[in-house]
């Protein structure tokens, strides 16, 4: 089955849940409502790499129990929250008294989530049937993308190669060492048959990492050269019109319809939440995305369905 009968199938199978989604959009904005409707649980802090950007890894070295992310899960739940999403660390690493992630996803559906995300740097096999949308990391060609993760390349392409069937989005930090290279990982996009779309997010400072930040010239560089890929039929996941919202900066932020849980902690949108001012300068492109979809921006909620119904 090629990638288009892929998407349209998958949106058949998901039209109950798509209005249902589509149902608490039109309450968030008309009632300005703040209950979150997606939610992320860091199943360990435990990475096998070290990449140059990340501010997270092994740093309290810890896998969470099982029993306590059960427990997330169905508070979750009982929230509201129908978007769920598995990080780590490497989500991959996560074992607890026999099960992994692939268990976690199973639950997560049986317990009645609409879409069950994972995010994962690809070294580990990837293969994980019941996931919705697999958000593998590539950073750019081959030589950059391991400047930045290691020698990494090859063993992901393999994984990706037996990942046939599963619903694959590529995900690309753009920092000042790889933002000329965003077509390039939008072609590999197009060409790979087992890759459905690619979303780009610029790199935010985090302490220590400022150095790899994007100056406002080379941001707007890369917004002209993700536009012209949508506009080229590159399957990019990012909504056109929110690239000169994020631009622009003004866009209402920390997302409350978000939220991230580590350790029994929750975090309103993300954990770099708690770093004084980092916000403003956020290059996270879907914290961007939500705020102005849930603003009652109606080019934002256009593009948002058309992109669902594509590539979810
Ligand atoms: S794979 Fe992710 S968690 Fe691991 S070092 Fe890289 S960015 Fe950090
Ligand atoms: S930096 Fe961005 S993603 Fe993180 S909390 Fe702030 S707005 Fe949200």
């Amino acid at each position: 089955m090629d990638k288009r009968n892929q998407a349209v199938e998958g949106a058949d199978m998901k039209t109950t849940e798509f209005l249902s989604l589509t149902w608490f959009g039109i309450k968030t904005i008309l009632f300005r409502m703040n209950k979150p409707i997606l939610g992320t649980i860091i199943l360990t802090d435990y990475c096998n790499l070290s990449c140059k950007h990340c501010s997270v890894n092994n740093i309290n070295r810890k896998m969470y129990p099982y029993k306590d992310i059960r427990r997330e899960m169905e508070s979750f739940y009982k929230q509201g929250i129908r978007i769920l999403f598995f990080c780590g660390g490497e989500t991959f690493l996560w074992k607890d008294g026999g099960r992994d992630v692939r268990d976690l996803v199973s639950e997560a559906k049986q317990m009645g989530f609409y879409l069950v995300n994972v995010v994962t740097n690809g070294t580990e096999d990837i293969s994980i049937p019941l996931a919705d949308v697999i958000f593998l990391s590539i950073d750019g060609t081959k030589e950059t993308h391991n400047l930045i993760r290691g020698d990494t390349y090859d063993r992901i392409m393999e994984n990706l190669g037996r990942a046939g069937g599963y619903n694959v989005c590529l995900y690309m930090a753009v920092n000042n060492l790889n933002y000329r290279e965003v077509e390039e990982v939008g072609a590999l996009a197009r060409q790979h048959p087992n890759i459905t779309s690619i979303s780009f997010n610029f790199h935010t400072p985090y302490e220590g990492t400022r150095h790899l930040a994007l100056s406002m010239e080379q941001k707007e560089e890369t917004v002209d050269r993700i536009k012209r890929m949508i506009k080229g039929g590159i399957p990019v996941f990012n909504l056109y019109s929110a690239l000169d919202v994020y631009l622009e900066n003004s866009w209402k932020r920390p997302c409350c319809q978000c939220i991230v849980s580590e350790g029994g902690i929750r975090y309103t949108c993300g954990r770099c939440v708690e770093s004084e001012g980092l916000c403003r300068e956020c290059g996270y492109l879907f914290a961007a995305e939500f705020s102005l979809l849930f603003g009652g921006n109606i080019r934002i909620i256009y593009e948002m369905l058309r992109t669902y119904l594509r590539y979810v």
